[in-house]
């Protein structure tokens, strides 16, 4: 049995909403006024979560893969993107997944729950294995100063 260890993280800039589009953390949707600009649904989350199971598998999900699943089967739910990563993990399972999220704008702590409920489940594992903190870092990034969202992702793996 082997144990390994993979770090992934991930940034998007918040916008206005003059494109209705929603915000979506960690599969879930946030009510907010803003949302995140990207191709996807831009959920930073989940594409953090996507590159640390690549720092597992040595395999890129996010990036030329999950743009070409954009771009020519007009995928944009992450959690797609996330089910296509699992794949290249092959014998290893996952055993426990730990997000930090950096925000200031939208407040997010009522909506933990519910994320680790959907990201347990889109990686089959028990909500108790899935540890979410939010931080606005005191201000101190442009994170912390609402012009986007950074998320960090350590996911453990035994195979
Ligand atoms: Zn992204």
């Amino acid at each position: 049995m082997r144990v390994k260890i993979g770090i992934g993280q991930d940034s998007h800039r918040l916008e206005g909403d003059d494109t209705n589009r929603p915000l979506i953390l960690g599969g879930v949707e946030i009510p907010s006024e803003l949302s995140l600009l990207g191709n996807s649904d831009a959920d930073v989350v989940l594409h953090a979560l996507c590159n640390a199971i690549s720092g597992i598998s040595g395999e890129i999900i996010i990036g030329p893969y999950a743009d070409k699943m954009c771009r020519e089967q007009g995928i944009t739910d992450s959690a797609l993107y996330v089910k296509e990563a699992l794949k290249t993990l092959k014998n290893y399972k996952i055993t426990h997944v730990s997000i930090v999220i950096e925000c200031f704008v939208p407040k997010i702590v009522s909506h933990i729950g519910q994320m680790r409920s959907r990201i347990a489940e889109i990686l089959n594992i028990k909500t108790d294995d899935v540890g979410v903190t939010a931080t606005s870092g005191e201000g101190l990034t442009s994170f912390g100063q609402g012009k986007g969202i950074q998320a960090f992702v350590s996911v453990t793996a035994m195979g």
